[in-house]
């Protein structure tokens, strides 16, 4: 007499309790939030929403996005990462223009680390349809 009992043993097991919001601080995961944008799934569709990707891409040391984001204008050749820098958290301030509507836009953020905080003021272009960054805003950078 063979019972077989169907023992569904090998079901997987669910993903691990531990699931932290994305570092950009909107509250989703990083899989469903920046992480479309840095696997090249979608494009952020405003300057706030690449400013947070670019603040996520800091935390991730995804220079790479960093780079391809970046007005061909003022994109450096290279970044110099710090990955002892300890990002904290990210606070947009304002924003102007910037939305689906724009060409054009600028974000004033704060951004925080173990140690310090960096304000900014940046300025938004949309090339070929995508935001890119720009630069800090004249005077808009205070360390
Ligand atoms: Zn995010």
């Amino acid at each position: 007499m063979s019972r077989r009992t169907p023992h569904s043993r090998d079901q997987h097991r669910p993903a691990p309790a531990r699931n932290p919001s994305c570092p950009c601080g909107l509250g989703e995961t990083y899989e469903r939030c920046c992480g479309r944008f840095h696997r090249g799934e979608s494009t952020a569709p405003t300057a706030e929403a690449l400013m947070r990707s670019r603040y996520c891409a800091f935390v991730r040391l995804d220079e790479a996005y960093l780079l391809r984001t970046w007005h061909p204008r003022s994109r450096p050749a290279g970044l110099d990462l710090d990955p002892a820098m300890r990002w904290t958290g990210l606070e947009i301030l304002g924003a102007t223009e910037g939305t689906v509507f724009h060409d054009t836009g600028t974000v004033t953020f704060r951004a925080s680390y173990a140690g310090g905080s960096l304000w900014e003021r940046s300025r938004f272009e949309r090339v070929g349809g995508v935001w890119v960054y720009v630069e800090a805003e004249p005077g808009g950078a205070v360390g």
